[in-house]
């Protein structure tokens, strides 16, 4: 592994696409790679990440990729030349190189971090590493690590204490924030739907009760008038049968939580509202009998 070409196993002539391609499939293994169980594997894993960023950073820029071809071949071109100081020298390809060793290499790239100081994209001016806003100009340099809060770079792929990939991290966060909202949403309208519900039961049997109650109330006040309690009669079965119709609908609801104490006032509703029907017909009938039974009597 003498240098980016032969880290990713392409050709020095291999279009910008090709090396895209291996670049975001080596990027993706070695991704996989990070949470193996071997710290071996791991770390392995994590210099080739940082690698990959290097590759990328140099291959996919057209200018900084000539330039490193032409550094290539100049070091090649070099050896030779020294052969004649050196004359057995082998061609070494020593400046653009990548270190042989899995070391994590101290090289400053874009999207990474700077271990030396973090210059201000805004005024140049070199702050000390891990300084958030720049010294001279108040520009932002550093952001924190959205999963351990190390202050990082503005614009740094890898947070240099834990390894992730920033920004995709963050997109993740995004994705789960965005779930977790949803699931509220779903959650408040559920709510809001058993409380109208809720509401609906409360509320027919609250009336249930009422209609009942003022119809016995009616009722037994009306029985002790004379001539007039055959009229009503008439009102006391009116409230007798709305209590009868909201405790139906009060029951009818499918049942919330919290709702029992109301679908129990309901029942008793219903109940007492059955029974007085049922009473006042079986009476108005037998009076009704009474009255055409003296008619006959009384020619
Ligand atoms: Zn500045
Ligand atoms: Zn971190």
């Amino acid at each position: 592994m003498n240098n980016y070409y032969e880290f990713l196993k392409v050709q020095p002539t291999a279009s910008l696409a090709e090396i895209q391609v291996v670049l975001d499939t080596f990027y993706n293994q070695s991704r996989r790679l990070v949470t193996h169980h071997d710290p071996l594997v791991v770390q392995t894993a994590n210099q080739n990440l940082l690698m990959i960023e290097q590759a990328r950073a140099t291959l996919l820029d057209p200018g900084k990729r000539a330039d490193y071809d032409a550094l290539l071949s100049l070091s090649s071109i070099g050896g030779l030349a020294d052969s004649s100081m050196q004359p057995s020298s082998v061609p070494v390809m020593s400046p653009p190189m990548v270190p042989r060793a899995p070391v994590i290499p101290p090289t400053i790239q874009p999207g990474m971090v700077n271990n030396e100081a973090w210059v201000c994209s805004n005024c140049h001016t070199s702050n000390p590493v891990r300084t958030k806003f720049c010294k001279k100009c108040g520009n932002q340099l550093g952001r924190s690590c959205p999963k351990c809060n190390t202050l990082l770079e503005t614009g740094a792929q890898f947070c240099s204490e834990c390894g992730i990939n920033v920004r995709e991290y963050e997109r993740e966060l995004e994705i789960q924030t965005a779930e977790a909202e949803r699931q509220r949403i779903i959650q408040e309208r559920q709510i809001a739907e058993q409380n109208a519900r809720l509401g609906i039961v409360m509320k027919a049997s609250n009336d249930a009760m009422n209609f009942t109650k003022w119809g016995w109330i009616i009722g037994i006040v009306g029985s002790c008038i004379p001539y007039l309690n055959f009229i009503i009669g008439f009102v006391s079965l009116g409230l007798f049968t709305l209590g009868v119709v909201n405790a139906q609908k009060a029951l009818r609801q499918s049942q919330q939580y919290g709702d029992q104490p109301y679908r129990s006032k309901a029942r008793t509703a219903f109940i007492l509202s059955v029974i007085p029907i049922g009473l006042t017909i079986v009476l108005m009938a037998a009076g009704a009998l009474v009255l055409i039974g003296s008619a006959f009597q009384n020619p």
